[in-house]
């Protein structure tokens, strides 16, 4: 019996395992410097960001806090709804915290800039984001991310997070599927 691999259905890398590994150590040194001496809440968006955040906290050499959202900006699919609403809450008051919002991928914006807004709007003293990957080409809206990863040209991609119909978030690289994959499921 032969066994798949999911690298076999993998087109073309875009952002390899050290290539990831590397930035978010270099984002990493850099938010420990920033955050020296204060209370850093993660605030990571489910569940594209969770690989993003382990590799990124256990990066940074300060004690932070973690929470998560759950957001629905896409379906199953390769694209946006433009309309946010929040499927899992927070469970950490925001009131007065110092929140770095860790994501994995900035596309349009939309989610991010709504995101930025409502944690400000709850009292957040101050809100960051790290994003470790953009897609440039494709931006609407104006977001701030203060801490960045790579720029990547206007592909859907998968991995570290990253899925397609909820697969492919275990793999360690950042790549684009073989177009068959993509037109064997219900985009
Ligand atoms: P935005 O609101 O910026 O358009 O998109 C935000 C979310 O869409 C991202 O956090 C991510 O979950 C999803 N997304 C955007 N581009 C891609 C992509 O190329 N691949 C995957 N798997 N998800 C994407
Ligand atoms: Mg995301
Ligand atoms: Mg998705």
């Amino acid at each position: 019996m032969q066994i798949a691999d999911i690298k076999s259905d993998i087109d073309h890398e875009l952002v390899s395992k050290e290539q990831i590994e590397s930035k978010i150590e270099e984002v990493a040194e850099q938010v420990s410097k920033d955050y020296q001496g204060k209370s850093l809440l993660l605030v990571a968006v489910l569940k594209g960001a969770v690989n993003t955040l382990t590799a990124f906290s256990q990066a940074l050499s300060i004690p932070v806090e973690m929470d998560f959202m759950s957001l629905s900006s896409y379906g199953l699919g390769t694209k946006s709804t433009g309309t946010i609403t929040i499927r899992q809450d927070l469970s950490t008051d925001i009131t007065g915290r110092d929140v770095l919002i860790v994501e994995d991928i900035v596309d349009s914006g939309n989610t991010l800039q709504w995101l930025v807004g409502d944690l400000k709007r709850r009292g957040a003293a101050s809100v960051e984001v790290f994003a470790l990957l953009e897609k440039p080409s494709r931006r609407e809206v104006e977001v701030d991310v203060k801490y960045r990863g790579y720029d990547i040209p206007d592909e859907f991609v998968v991995g570290f997070g990253l899925d397609f119909g909820e697969k492919y978030r275990n793999l360690d690289s950042i790549a684009v599927l073989k177009p068959e994959v993509y037109q064997g499921e219900q985009a």
